[in-house]
């Protein structure tokens, strides 16, 4: 190695090593935001939500024609919570609303209000 080359080394390090602390910290900020954000509730006015009828609050579901028994729970009786679909396992709690993921699409990566409700309900096993 040349004197010019071992100066251009130099140079090149201590720059790298100028910068490193900036970019610890955005990447502390980056880990900070995305664990500040959380789980994030569906939105009953989202399309796919919609499309099954969902809404955060079983009371939300005003159709007649919906409040059907199903495998033998009477229509009150029916809330996410008592789903098949509903992970309790993973319950949260989102602005003092209790919820957890559903395994059906229009709910992946989000949770669904364990007072809940949609057409895909299904008795627990
Ligand atoms: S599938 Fe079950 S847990 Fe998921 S939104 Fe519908 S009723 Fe709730």
């Amino acid at each position: 190695m040349n004197r010019r080359q071992l100066l251009t080394s130099i140079v090149t390090l201590t720059g790298i090593a100028a910068i490193l602390p900036t970019i610890a910290r955005a990447e502390r900020k980056r880990g900070g935001d995305t664990a500040a954000a959380g789980p994030v509730l569906v939105d009953a006015k989202d399309a796919q939500a919609k499309a099954v009828n969902y809404g955060a609050n079983h009371k939300d579901i005003t159709d007649k024609a919906l409040q059907t028994e199903r495998a033998g729970v009477k229509w009150a009786d029916q809330k996410c919570s008592g789903c098949a679909f509903y992970d309790k396992t993973k319950e949260v709690s989102v602005g003092g609303v209790k919820a957890a993921p559903c395994s059906m699409p229009f709910a992946a990566g989000k949770v669904v209000a364990q007072t809940g409700w949609c057409s895909s309900w299904a008795k627990k096993a």
